[in-house]
């Protein structure tokens, strides 16, 4: 066999972990044993292609360098990669998911300008003193429009830049960046976007034409690097976890079309991977927020006005201590406990759990209402309510649940603010109008764990902790729930 053929062989390898890593991670409890997977194929594919003829030509021809270089600089992306995944809170796990899109696109981006410069540029070679010197020109004219090449050359550079910007706008508005707080809604911006988006296209077929243009194809990049900007600039609170996981998807359709650059299958199919899951966990997340992905996309084309806080709240607000609480609890059948991201500030997931013990050892029900979007990226409650050892059948999702809230003695919502609003059923012009929420105002009691009034992440006030059947309980999200466990332990 030739050594093509096994190169090929171990793509076709890589390629099949990947997707089954990828119906691993579909379920909590295979999702690190497709994690593994998943890297392994990474590793395997990354191996192979250091046996792929050009990487074999360039070692004969200047030794093993190049290669050594390749190798120090894997090892210092992975030493980055290793430490951002320990120091990074789980909290702040979409600021860096969005971060690793943007370095995905940026790194499909040089291989496609690489690939191009490679093509046409002048090849250089070190001189006798020590520098560099071009020793000749590579056959532009070999490079004839509209071939696979230059289509891939121009999509490669357009979706990556898009990308790597989008990434990090989208970085600096989940870290709360103060400039980033607020959506960009400069009334001309959908102008801004319709002419970048025609330079765009102008620029596309630029390269089409004439594949031998580094000029055009870093023209491309920087009208590309801008629209990344404008697009991701106006989209705002509720709908960043939608452009997350689009981002997602460009960054997969970059690598994509990366492959096509270089002609690596196995680029390919991985990119495709990504960008497919990207699209289709995009589509999943707008019906989960009942957004469609235009309205996103092109955020603020209707107005839409937040109550005033003075206004909701006046007056109405009626908080309790722990001891009152507990005495609520002691009387209650079916408690629905609501975890939402100021559970995942608090670390409150254990002291949960022994909140929840001690109410089934009364004889009451408890079970968890899980919002899609709750906390800061899709399956977060999961997540930290699994490292609790709460078993997964107690997890209910939200269509699952809704209908029964009514039969809930007690809902208490810990850390959730934005996906308990009923604002979103009942008030259309809310930022959030139409988002589907839990309706925990419809159980007999609502207790609310947080510190203050301050509204979430859509930064709109809610109703909820208004609402006459609604006892606020402000502190700690732990502090509280431990304090309430004392509180009823001694009742
Ligand atoms: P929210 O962001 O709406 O509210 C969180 C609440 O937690 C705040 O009101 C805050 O109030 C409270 N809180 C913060 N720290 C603590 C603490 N230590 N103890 C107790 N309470 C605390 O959270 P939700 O989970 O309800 O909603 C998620 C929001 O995030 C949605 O708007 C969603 O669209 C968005 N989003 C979701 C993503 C996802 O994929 N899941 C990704 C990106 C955004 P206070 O300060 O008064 O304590």
């Amino acid at each position: 066999m030739s050594s093509q053929a096994w190169i090929n062989l171990a793509y076709l390898a890589a390629a099949m972990l990947f997707i089954v890593a990828f119906k691993l991670m579909s379920g909590p409890r295979t999702a690190v044993r497709g994690n593994y997977l998943g890297a392994a194929g990474m590793a395997i594919a990354l191996l192979a292609a250091c046996f792929e003829q050009p990487v074999l030509e360039t070692i004969a021809a200047r030794g093993g360098w190049p290669l050594a270089l390749v190798a120090v600089a894997g090892a210092i992306g992975a030493a980055i990669g290793a430490v951002m995944a320990l120091k990074y809170p789980m909290t702040g796990m979409p600021q860096m998911v969005a971060l690793l899109n943007g370095f995905g696109g940026a790194a499909s981006t040089f291989v496609a300008g690489a690939e191009l410069w490679n093509k046409t540029g002048d090849a250089l070679a070190v001189d006798q003193a020590g520098g560099l010197t071009a020793v000749a020109t590579r056959a532009a004219a070999d490079l004839a429009p509209w071939t696979q090449f230059g289509i891939a050359t121009a999509l490669t550079g357009l979706i990556g830049a898009v990308t790597f910007w989008g990434s990090l706008v989208a970085f600096a508005k989940l870290e709360e960046l103060p400039r980033f707080k607020q959506a960009w809604t400069n009334p001309n911006r959908h102008w801004i976007n319709l002419g970048l988006a025609l330079a765009t296209l102008a620029l596309i077929a630029g390269v089409c034409l004439n594949p031998s243009s580094n000029l055009l194809f870093w023209a491309l990049v920087i009208v590309g690097s801008g629209l990344g900007c404008t697009l991701t600039l106006p989209i705002g609170g509720a709908d960043m976890p939608v452009v997350i996981c689009l981002l997602n998807s460009y960054s997969g359709l970059a690598a994509a079309a990366a492959g096509f650059v270089i002609d690596n299958s196995v680029l390919v199919i991985a990119g495709s991977l990504v960008g497919a899951s990207g699209l289709i966990l995009t589509a999943i997340m707008c019906q989960a927020m009942n957004r469609s992905l235009v309205g996103v996309l092109f955020g603020g084309l209707g107005t839409t006005t937040a109550a005033n806080a003075d206004d909701v709240y006046a007056g109405k607000i009626k908080s309790a201590s722990a001891e009152e609480i507990a005495m609520v609890l002691e009387n209650a059948s079916r408690v629905v406990i609501v975890p939402g991201y100021g559970l995942a500030v608090a670390q409150a997931q254990h002291a949960v759990r022994e909140l929840a013990n001690a109410l089934e050892k009364r004889g009451c029900t408890v079970e968890y209402a899980i919002h899609p979007v709750a906390g800061r990226m899709p399956g977060h409650m999961n997540v930290l309510l699994a490292e609790a050892d709460i078993p997964y059948e107690k997890l209910r999702e939200m269509d699952d649940i809704n209908p029964t809230f009514p039969e809930a003695d007690v809902a208490i919502v810990i850390g959730a603010n934005d996906v308990v609003n009923p604002a979103a059923r009942t008030d259309p012009k809310s930022p959030i109008a139409g988002m589907p929420i839990l309706d925990v105002d419809k159980a007999k009691t609502v207790v609310v764990v947080k510190r203050s009034l301050s509204p979430g992440f859509a930064g709109i006030p809610n109703p909820l902790f208004a609402a006459d059947n609604t006892l606020m309980y402000f502190a700690d999200g732990k502090k509280a729930i431990l304090d309430l466990t004392a509180a009823l332990q001694q009742g």
